[in-house]
């Protein structure tokens, strides 16, 4: 569910008309909606209620500080893959202790600059960033509390790029070789074992695979326990999907995700961590770009956008599918149309969509792509020398520009040329 409805015959972004945004801010410009992002962090929270539990926002989905800031509001913790997500999730005034790191090539500078900040726990990935982990944390003086990230070689059944937790994925650590690592682990100084991590894809849509790896991290709990571990926390990344193509079957609810938690570790008494990314944010944001041109080609018409794969790289990078609707909402029973929707980017992977079926539009009209919060803004680029695309929030009647298109002075004065030129 999300807040981006028809009223009045145009599209609003909760109480505000977009195109009433895209006439002050121009396009493209990501929009996202306050009241959606707590929807979808709340349903997260309450589906763990009765259980200690944080919810870890991943930030790398939507990381703008006014989303991180808003979700820091309602309680969320984060979960940062870099220094640069540490520093910003800080900025946002996030407590360190609410701060997960994770990613699996952590430097050291990364390192030091999460310890001297404070932080909740590492995730950690290997036995050589264990190594690393345990000198940094020596070195400075103190005892960094960790997880060691297990790959539990459970297909996650999602796109070959967003899975993570097969064993040839370079995530984590094999699962039969845990025990050892564990056992290292607790040798190491500066380093304290409190849990074990996993997170095995993104845009899951079957509970089935979180089962079957939930139940790994059960069995390998009371395992490492036997061993002498203390395991008090459970990490169980994010990962869940979101349903981008309305016409199909709706993947399971964040309820019926935390029954599953419940069912597969509930009986632990660990405390739960969670590290929903997409979800949160992806049908919490859109993307509104206005139509140049619509140019007729052999056998098709091509909707040419001002908004281009280096503002939105999903469809050409994971081959996926966004709704795209005009803003102003088309009348009842009016006959569609059948586009090629494409950005003007030099490239023919430049194209949203192909033989798209969807109401009429003309030049000038802005369109939304919807479910476009998540892996959207955060991974849009310049590539064209294109400005990188704005973003604006909206919090029911009010919007602001959370994120300027820069200037295109802004943009090339950022080259330096050497002397000798
Ligand atoms: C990307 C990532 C997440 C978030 O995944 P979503 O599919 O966006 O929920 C969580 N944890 C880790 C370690 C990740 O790399």
């Amino acid at each position: 569910m999300d807040h981006f409805l028809y009223h009045d015959g145009e599209l609003h972004a909760e109480d505000v008309p977009v195109a009433e945004i895209a006439a002050q801010v121009g396009t493209p410009f990501y929009c996202y909606s306050t009241a959606t992002l707590t929807r979808h962090f709340r349903l997260f929270d309450e589906a763990l209620e009765g259980m200690p539990h944080l919810v870890c926002y991943a930030m790398k989905a939507a990381s703008n500080q006014a989303i991180l800031k808003t979700l820091a509001g309602l309680g969320a913790g984060m979960d940062v893959v870099s220094a640069g997500e540490y520093m910003r999730a800080k900025a946002a005034g996030v407590p360190g202790d609410k701060i997960v790191f994770s990613g699996v090539g952590k430097t050291r500078e990364e390192m030091r600059i999460a310890l001297e900040g404070g932080v909740r726990q590492f995730n950690v990935e290997s036995e050589p960033e264990m190594a690393a982990l345990s000198e940094v944390a020596v070195s400075l003086g103190v005892e960094v509390p960790i997880t060691v990230r297990v790959n539990p070689d459970v297909d996650a059944k999602t796109h070959a790029k967003i899975a993570t937790g097969k064993s040839e994925n370079k995530f984590g650590i094999p699962i039969a070789r845990a025990r050892e690592v564990y056992a290292e682990a607790a040798r190491l100084p500066g380093i304290k074992v409190i849990g074990i991590d996993v997170h095995i894809g993104s845009q899951l849509t079957d509970l089935e695979p979180f089962r079957l790896a939930y139940q790994k991290v059960a069995e390998l709990t009371e395992v490492l326990r036997a061993d002498g571990h203390e395991i008090v926390r459970l990490d169980l990344g994010g990962g869940l999907g979101i349903p981008y193509e309305r016409s199909n079957a709706a993947p399971p609810l964040p309820t019926d995700y935390g029954a599953l938690i419940r069912e597969t570790v509930g009986h632990l008494g660990c405390e739960i961590e969670i590290e929903p990314g997409r979800l949160v944010a992806g049908n919490a944001g859109i993307l509104v770009s206005k139509v140049i041109y619509v140019k007729s080609g052999e056998g098709r018409d091509f909707l040419i956008l001002d908004g281009a794969m280096n503002d939105l790289i999903r469809p050409a990078m994971y081959d996926a599918y966004h709704d795209i609707v005009p803003v102003r909402e088309p009348a009842p029973g009016a006959e569609p149309a059948k586009y090629d929707i494409v950005g003007p980017v030099c490239e023919s992977g430049d194209t949203f969509a192909k033989g798209r079926v969807m109401p009429h539009v003309g030049e000038g009209d802005l369109v939304a792509f919807r479910s476009a919060g998540a892996y959207g803004a955060v991974m849009s680029s310049e590539y064209n020398t294109r400005p990188l695309v704005p973003e604006v929030l909206v919090h029911e009647h009010q919007f602001a520009v959370i994120r300027p298109r820069p200037t295109f002075d802004e943009m090339i004065n950022r080259d330096t040329i050497p002397a000798w030129l």
